[in-house]
Order: C-alpha cells, then sequence, then structure tokens
C-alpha cells in the first residue's frame, strides 16, 4: 500500500500541471490529457486519476462499506474504458479498500467492527511507541529534514478542491509520516506487519465525520521535537500519546 502511495504522491509532485489536476476530478483530468497532449495518453496517469476519484469516494463514505462496485457503471461514470477501472480497482485491493468475490465482483470493504478496531490500535501502541524510540536512536540530520518534511507535508500543499479530497490527502500524508518513522526505525519485520494491516486507511475511512486532523498535527509536533532533542524516551511517550489519543478521539465512531 505505502509504496503505492510513495508512488502517487512522487508522480504527482514530478509531473505537470494537467497530472495535478488528476485526483479533482478523474473526467476533468482525463479530457485535461488529452487536449493537452493529443494522442500521447498515458495510460497509467488514467489509472492513477481513476484510482484516486474512487479512492476519495471510498474514504469519505460516499461509496458506503459493503456496496458494489459494477466495473461497467464506474467505467461510464468516470467517462474511461473499463482497463483503468480494473486496474484502479485492483490496487485498491491491494490497499484493503475493495474486496473482489468470484462471480459477484468488487466491493467496498466492509467497516471496521469494535473488536477489528481495538485490536488494531492494541497492535499500534504495542509497536509504534518502541519504532519512535529505536527511529529517534537511529535518526541523522538527513533523515529528521526527510521526516519533518513528510509532516509538513500534511499542513501546506495546494489548495485541494473539496472536502473529501483534502480528507483523505491528509490520510495519506498521516500514513507516510508513520511509515517515515517505521523505515527509520529499521525493523522490517514491525514495519511490514503495520503495514500490511492498512491501519491509516481504514482509520481515517471509519471517522471521516469527526474532527481529526490539527489534533493530530500537534501531536506530530511534539514527536518531531522530541526527534530534535535527539530524546528517545521523550519521543517513546509522544508516540503513544498521539496514538492513544487517536484511538479515544476515533471511538466515538461506536458509540
Ligand atoms: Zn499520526
Amino acid at each position: 500500500m505505502i509504496l503505492h502511495l510513495t508512488f502517487d504522491i512522487l508522480s504527482v509532485l514530478t509531473s505537470g500541471l494537467s497530472r495535478t489536476l488528476i485526483g479533482r476530478r478523474t473526467g476533468v483530468a482525463v479530457a485535461t490529457e488529452r487536449a493537452g497532449r493529443g494522442s500521447l495518453v498515458r495510460p497509467a496517469s488514467i489509472v492513477d486519476g481513476v484510482h484516486e476519484r474512487i479512492y476519495e469516494r471510498l474514504m469519505s463514505l460516499e461509496i458506503p462499506p459493503g456496496a458494489r462496485l459494477p466495473i461497467d457503471g464506474l467505467a461510464r461514470e468516470l467517462d474511461v474504458s473499463q482497463t483503468p477501472v480494473r486496474e484502479a480497482l485492483a490496487r485498491l485491493e491491494r490497499e484493503g479498500l475493495v474486496r473482489k468475490a468470484h462471480l459477484i465482483g468488487y466491493s467496498a470493504a466492509p467497516q471496521l467492527t469494535h473488536k477489528q478496531f481495538d485490536d488494531l490500535y492494541k497492535f499500534r501502541l504495542m509497536v509504534e511507541p518502541e519504532s519512535a524510540r529505536q527511529a529517534c536512536l537511529n535518526l541523522t540530520p538527513e533523515l529528521l529534514h526527510r521526516l519533518e518534511l513528510s509532516a509538513a507535508d500534511m499542513e501546506k500543499g495546494e489548495q485541494p478542491v473539496d472536502r473529501n479530497s483534502r480528507y483523505s490527502r491528509f490520510a495519506r500524508a498521516d500514513a507516510q509520516f508513520h511509515e517515515e518513522i517505521l523505515k527509520i526505525a529499521d525493523n522490517e519485520t514491525v514495519r511490514q506487519a503495520l503495514t500490511d494491516q492498512h491501519v491509516h486507511l481504514h482509520i481515517f475511512r471509519l471517522m471521516f465525520h469527526s474532527r481529526v486532523t490539527q489534533e493530530a498535527l500537534e501531536e506530530h509536533e511534539r514527536l518531531l521535537e522530541a526527534f530534535r532533542a535527539g530524546d528517545a524516551d521523550a519521543a517513546h511517550a509522544a508516540m503513544h500519546d498521539h496514538i492513544a489519543r487517536s484511538r479515544d478521539r476515533l471511538a466515538a465512531a461506536f458509540e
């Protein structure tokens, strides 16, 4: 999942204007590419745009958990052929956001149950604070700089066009920030175990309708302060606090 997200972010950053338009309105973006490049439409970027559009709808619950996702219907709606829709859905399946059933086709993944939510947070509390401590011990000025950039991504960037895309972008940037810390901690087993859970996507999808962003940013800032000071115990404490607070903010979704 994270590899895809990283790729998406990089490809947006390194591409021209028409690419940055993708993700706002797939139909518009594809039209822009066609207008701008004539016959040189790159299929990969169409897949990216279709993926982004469906991703936003899943994250915002505009497509509700369990809803069917017929390929032909989506292709018509997004004004593209069925091939990019099929590829985008396969990518979303790897990200854990859609499921594919034999003879039935794709549907939106079910929402987390309360038990799955509890398990996920217990797991995060077991491994992420310790990973933050380890990351702090491994930090170099260059790695810290990368982490600062990753944190800044959550606050800056061009103004998204609507609430859905702002929200799904925030979810992605948060995933990126936590992933960056796990990479620096340099325990591939832990990193892979967390990545496989698609933690951020499921969690952000769970609570689209509640407050998130400001509090999380402040908690990240505390974590960064600990990293800047090279204080491994403070980094452990700040990560523990961030995850526990995140859990408490989200638990409301089950009440
Ligand atoms: Zn976070």
